[in-house]
């Protein structure tokens, strides 16, 4: 497979009043193109973090080290022009408020329109614009063009919605609005912030399918934010897991759900609510202190299998299968065998 996103040993620091937080400490993962992946973990794991820092939301001088290269781009290295323009044009974002990502004293067909017109000046240079060579579209062709994106994100009555105010909508409705604006400037790359998190669960997973279809048909590569190991099953081809900013288990989806290592993921897992039970177990504690963080393992207060090594020595990332990777001692040079063995013990 292609690679299209490669993030390496990202580093992202905070000046806070209590000192500096390191809160992503050296993040590395990969998205193949036309792939669908999910980043996992609680709330302040990071995750809204790096997908800052990939979409140039951050000032320069929090990311201490690493690189995001996309295309064979390092990001990081493109000036603020630059990258403003990629943004939009290759990569967009849905993101997971819609009530405060849609401007509410704009109708949403004046706010598609307004996405249309910026990419269209993208396209066209200097000489064809004053030539005038290339057609400009008229406001009525891109009332048509929103009007069918809106129509393809199954809204029943396209027209109304496009004079409507956000206000004036439902949530389920608004959510399938940012998707349609999202889609308009036809995005190689789309991230997804907790899409359908402030829906109740049936218009969740309708959106989500919704979603999955769109991004199928226009072979999309998608990065899924989520603090719920349900949903990213649902939606991802591949799962990253991130814990106080560090990845700390990654695999295809199958595999991680067959043969969960990291016991953060293993918690994670437990907590995902059965049909059975209601509620899941869920695991004890919170995230550490970013600013005064544990010195090597950073899940090591949590962790029902922490040793003495685990605040001593940092459990670098190993593979324990193709494409799977984790950062635990449980797994240092160990055979399947015995790891299968110990995490059957509990
Ligand atoms: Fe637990 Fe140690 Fe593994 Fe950290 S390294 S997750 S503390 S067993
Ligand atoms: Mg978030």
């Amino acid at each position: 497979a292609e690679t299209l996103l490669e993030v390496r040993n990202l580093h992202v620091q905070f000046d806070t009043y209590d000192g500096v937080a390191e809160v992503i400490n050296g993040v590395d993962f990969t998205l193949n193109r036309g792939e669908t992946a999910a980043l996992v973990g609680e709330t302040g794991c990071g995750k809204s973090v790096t997908v800052k820092s990939i979409m140039g939301l951050l000032p320069a001088a929090e990311i201490t080290a690493g690189e995001i290269i996309y295309k064979g781009q390092d990001l990081l290295e493109l000036s603020d022009a630059e990258r403003h323009a990629r943004r939009g044009r290759e990569i967009s974002m849905i993101m997971q408020d819609p009530m405060t990502s849609l401007n509410p004293v704009l109708t949403v067909g004046e706010q598609m329109i307004d996405v249309l017109k910026w990419q269209g000046e993208r396209r066209l240079s200097v000489t064809d614009w004053l030539r005038d060579k290339v057609s400009r579209r008229s406001d009525a062709d891109h009332r048509e063009r929103a009007i069918e994106m809106l129509a393809d994100v199954e809204i029943s009555a396209p027209e109304r919605v496009f004079s409507s105010y956000p206000v004036e909508l439902s949530g389920g409705m608004r959510q399938r609005v940012l998707i349609a604006i999202a889609l308009l400037s036809e995005p190689n790359f789309l991230i997804a912030d907790e899409p359908g998190t402030a829906l109740d669960v049936t218009t969740e997973a309708k959106v989500l399918d919704l979603l999955d279809e769109l991004v199928e048909d226009r072979n999309t590569s998608v990065l899924y934010i989520t603090h719920d190991l349900g949903v990213a099953r649902e939606v991802s081809e591949f799962i990253n897991v991130m814990y106080a900013g560090e990845i700390i288990e990654q695999a295809p989806t199958a595999e991680l759900f067959a043969d969960p290592e990291h016991p953060y993921t293993r918690g994670l897992l437990e907590s995902i609510p059965t049909l059975s039970s209601g509620i899941g177990g869920g695991i004890e504690g919170h995230l550490p202190d970013y600013t005064d963080p544990p010195a090597a393992c950073r899940f090591a207060e949590r962790c029902p299998h922490a040793e003495s090594k685990c605040s001593e020595v940092v459990p670098y990332p190993r593979k324990t299968a193709d494409d799977h990777t984790v950062a635990c001692h449980l797994f240092d040079g160990e055979a399947a065998h015995d790891r299968h063995q110990k995490l059957a013990q509990e």
